[in-house]
């Protein structure tokens, strides 16, 4: 027997539940169970995921999958009282995907299937002729479009040379002859190239949609949006076949999209938008701009004061669907003949601040508990509570230099400036050479790798719940939608507003946050979250957000058990990390220091000495600098634990490679420029990154360890013998074998013990070295017995493993990625297979060694959510990331923490 594919819904019974979203895609899945609520959903059938995975492994129909399709379609026909194909009353269908986790666009869609010339007269006599025609043109352009794969750009040119010949822009004026004109003229279009072109046949055309569906699900547009939201390939889409309704049957008909909560702000407002007499992808596409759904925003144009009865019935379906699923709802409906209808619910896509907010929000409410509120936020989208906002004065100048040119719709928070790129193309390739601005008339899925590389969308068409506006607020990119003072011209490489014109490469920025789109060229600045806990320029009660942010990361430190420290180098930059949770800092690059105007000739100096005697008197030099900066950062930490590296880097890194500046500084050291050159050769090596550099930098130069050990534990006496704490841990870089490790202990607690004396005082410290060559992790017993801590440099260990440079392999891994040869990129997802492995062998194997070692980690990874969690999985005692990664880092902690205690 062959294997049920098929799951049919209609007159309030549902052949499965929202529990069945692997099976039935998550669309499949809620329109079940909105059908077994007694939610009005149009009757249909999904056919199962499993379907299209056996598609995608033969390239066929699966066995008996046509026979059930049939017997669904018979079903259908008996539910609806419509039959599919005849022509007095045919039944019209829509073939839609439906993935397990929702890929917004990334499918396809096709509406109307089932007109032909045998039923078109069928569908006229339900509404009019008009009306009728306009359906059959939809289904020829988006069968060739979806199904033949066909360009048609040239059907959308012969709409608009329709209109521009009866002197409008609106499709509405466009009347029943003018359709059945086109409609001829796109069946020409679609047979282009001799190809078959669009079939007559309702049942050939349902299959033609459902074979295209399964085959959307390894398009370009789907893998590469899979590779971004790390989904994997292998779960397939299920198929949704739908009896149509029509929003478009005259204007006691709309459609529309709505979220239970304002997604941008997390509000709770019902918020959505609509348009009479359209089909729903006039909405999402963009191609039309709706009006606002409630009253209060949209006066007269709203739906509630347009069709109050319709209004006040999704009002009530709205409140139910977010009660039932206990989260926020994206929902799609169509109103037909004044009826109402819902085409698909959904958890809403939301900005990290909408998160925050509706989590907070619900679990006051008591719609969801606190364990829920934290698991429903994703922690890396807490970084877009960070992001920028305009410079007040650069905004002002703006602003009365009149450099505002047109405002459209706040679709993604944040500010944004950046050079115009008209094509997703021109994106990826001017992001090159500095920020842009993706600027199109609506975008479209394909033009996800730009919008990826953007600093910010800009868009002329399309409402708040248009592609742009979606994906735009997922990527926490700043977003104004619907802007449609701009008069863009692809062919001219412009943009026109009123009498100014722009080019492709001009300065624009824009505030996704107010909606307004300015010319020129404005200075970004922190976020109102980042003011009031950073910089303190705003009050708590000033700002909107931050009470919520602030009850999230309450609830995370409650539930967290791993730490979470920061990547540091300056006072400043602790103090604020401190302010953002820091539990001490994890890592402090000293290296950082040495760049600076006044130290680097000091630093060089040492570099260029020809003896230790030398050597000693330039570092001498440096010691009271970095004991200044110690002493800065211990104040600013407190009682809070320090973790300083010594120098790491290879010293060529601090010389100039170019002549001039190699000539500058053969006069301020006295030598010729030759000699200079000389030096920089020396030290110039094929792999720096595997030479003379880290703990081995220590072991050749015994003093600057000393002096680095020096300058740390005197700035700790200091601060503690002027009433301050200090808790200094000193960090060595780079080891691979532990013999180095006992070599620089030995001279750092012989350091220790001379300052000690000097000063009269002792403080405790730490001893510790970073674990980021393989050899060291898997060394780490032996090593152990020589450390107090260690610290997983991931940077240096994922380049390691994989030997692959950190520093210039980023388009090979996107390569990689985007061909499935990695799941994601290793230097900003650690490898839990890989290099995660070894960390767990040198975590376990470590504390073997030495049962009271502490465990962290100091790489980049420290700062994603899903390497957070694996971190605390694999037992470490913190995280260290750079400051505005430290909510993130708070709440995955957390959500790991729940995760633990749910499976044990
Ligand atoms: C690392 O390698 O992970 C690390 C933190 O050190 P750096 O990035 O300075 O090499
Ligand atoms: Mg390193």
């Amino acid at each position: 027997m062959s294997k049920g594919y098929i799951h049919s819904f209609g007159d309030g019974r549902a052949d499965g539940d929202a529990g069945l979203s692997r099976l039935l895609g998550g669309k499949g899945a809620n329109l079940a169970e909105m059908t077994n609520l007694g939610i009005p959903v149009p009757p249909g059938f999904t056919i199962s995921t499993e379907a299209c995975i056996e598609y995608m492994k033969t390239g066929q129909r699966p066995d008996g999958l046509e026979q059930q399709v049939d017997e669904a379609i018979a079903l259908l026909e008996q539910r609806t009282g419509m039959k599919f194909g005849d022509p007095n009353d045919p039944l019209l269908v829509s073939v839609r995907s439906g993935a397990a986790i929702s890929m917004p666009g990334m499918m396809d869609t096709v509406l109307n299937l089932g007109l032909s010339r045998d039923t078109i007269a069928g569908h006229v006599a339900r509404a009019d002729d008009r009306f009728a025609w306009d359906c059959y043109r939809r289904l020829v352009q988006m069968y060739s479009d979806v199904v033949l794969d066909r360009d048609v750009e040239p059907m959308e040119r012969l709409i608009d040379a329709r209109k521009d010949a009866k002197g409008t822009t609106e499709d509405t004026d466009l009347t029943a002859e003018d359709w059945q004109a086109l409609v001829d003229q796109f069946i020409e279009i679609s047979k282009a190239d001799g190809g078959q072109g669009f079939p007559d046949d309702p049942r050939e055309q349902l299959w033609g949609s459902i074979e295209a569906v399964f085959a959307s699900w390894n398009n370009d547009r789907a893998i590469s949006y899979r590779r971004m939201e790390r989904i994997p390939d292998d779960l397939g889409t299920a198929v949704n076949v739908q009896a149509m309704v029509f929003g478009n049957m005259g204007d006691d008909c709309a459609t529309g999209v709505a979220f239970t909560r304002d997604p941008a702000s997390g509000e709770k407002v019902f918020f959505g938008e609509w348009l009479r007499n359209a089909q729903g992808e006039d909405v999402v596409a963009g191609t039309r701009t709706p009006q606002p759904l409630k009253t209060a925003v949209g006066g007269d144009a709203s739906l509630e004061s347009s069709m109050p009865e319709a209004f006040a019935k999704l009002n009530e379906v709205q409140a139910r669907l977010e009660k039932h699923y206990q989260d926020m709802q994206d929902i799609e409906f169509t109103i037909q003949r004044g009826e109402l209808y819902l085409l698909q619910t959904r958890s809403g896509k939301r900005t990290g601040v909408a998160a925050v907010r509706c989590a907070v929000e619900m679990v006051e409410e008591g719609l969801i508990d606190q364990a829920t509120g934290l698991k429903r936020v994703n922690a890396d989208a807490l970084e877009q509570l960070l992001k920028p906002v305009f410079k007040t004065e650069a905004l002002k100048s703006a602003e009365s230099a009149g450099s505002r040119l047109a405002h459209g719709l706040n679709a993604g928070p944040g500010a944004a400036t950046g050079r115009v790129a008209l094509s997703a193309d021109r994106a990826v390739e001017m992001s090159a050479d500095g920020p842009v601005l993706l600027v199109r008339i609506e975008t479209s899925p394909e033009d996800i790798d730009g919008m990826k590389k953007a600093e910010g969308i800009l868009t002329a068409r399309g409402g708040a719940t248009s592609h742009a506006a979606l994906v735009a607020r997922q990527m926490g990119k700043p977003c104004v939608a619907g802007c449609d003072a701009l008069d863009i011209s692809y062919d001219n490489g412009t943009i026109k507003v009123g009498d100014i014109t722009l080019r492709e490469g001009d300065f624009v920025s824009l505030d996704g946050t107010t909606g307004w789109v300015y010319q020129g060229e404005i200075g970004t600045e922190p976020s109102e979250v980042y003011r009031v806990i950073v910089d303190g320029t705003l009050g708590e009660d000033e700002s909107v957000i931050y009470p919520y942010f602030a009850k999230l990361m309450s609830w995370a430190d409650e539930h967290r058990r791993l730490g979470v420290r920061t990547n540091s180098d300056t006072p400043e930059q602790a103090a604020a990390a401190v302010k953002l949770g820091a539990q001490g800092i994890g890592l402090t690059r000293t290296e950082h220091m040495f760049f600076e105007e006044d130290r680097i000739l000091a630093f060089r100096k040492m570099i260029v000495a020809e003896d230790e005697t030398a050597r000693r008197a330039a570092l001498g030099e440096l010691l009271p600098m970095q004991r200044a900066d110690f002493a800065g950062i211990f104040e600013a930490m407190g009682e809070r634990p320090v973790t300083i590296r010594l120098l790491d880097p290879p010293l060529h890194e601090f010389l100039p490679h170019e002549k001039e500046p190699q000539e500058a500084l053969a006069k301020q050291l006295g030598f010729t420029l030759e000699q200079v050159q000389d030096l920089v050769a020396k030290l110039s090596e094929s792999n720096p990154m595997l030479g003379h550099r880290g703990c081995r930098l220590a072991i050749s130069y015994p003093e600057i360890c000393e002096m680095q050990t020096r300058a740390i534990l005197e700035a700790a006496c200091d601060v503690v013998g002027g009433g301050g704490q200090a808790v200094p841990e000193i960090m060595v870089p780079l080891i691979s074998e532990a013999k180095e490790l006992v070599t620089l202990r030995t001279l750092i607690d012989a350091t220790a013990e001379k300052v000690f004396e000097e000063k009269g005082r002792r403080v405790d410290y730490l001893v510790g070295t970073m674990i980021e060559i393989p050899r060291a992790a898997l060394m780490s017993k032996l090593i152990a017995e020589t450390a107090q801590f260690f610290s997983f440099g991931t940077n240096d260990l994922t380049q390691m493993a994989f030997g692959l440079s950190r520093d210039d392999t980023a388009p090979l891994l996107d390569f990689y990625v985007e061909g499935g040869h990695l799941p994601a990129d290793p230097f900003q997802t650690i490898d839990q297979d890989g290099v995660g492995r070894l960390v767990e062998t040198s975590a376990r194997e470590g504390r073997e060694g030495n049962p009271t070692l502490k465990l962290g980690i100091c790489g980049e990874h420290g700062g994603d959510g899903e390497s957070v969690k694996f971190f605390h999985r694999a037992g470490l005692d913190y995280v260290s990331c750079s400051p505005p990664r430290l909510p993130t880092a708070r709440l995955a902690a957390a959500q790991a923490a729940l995760e633990d205690d749910a499976t044990t």
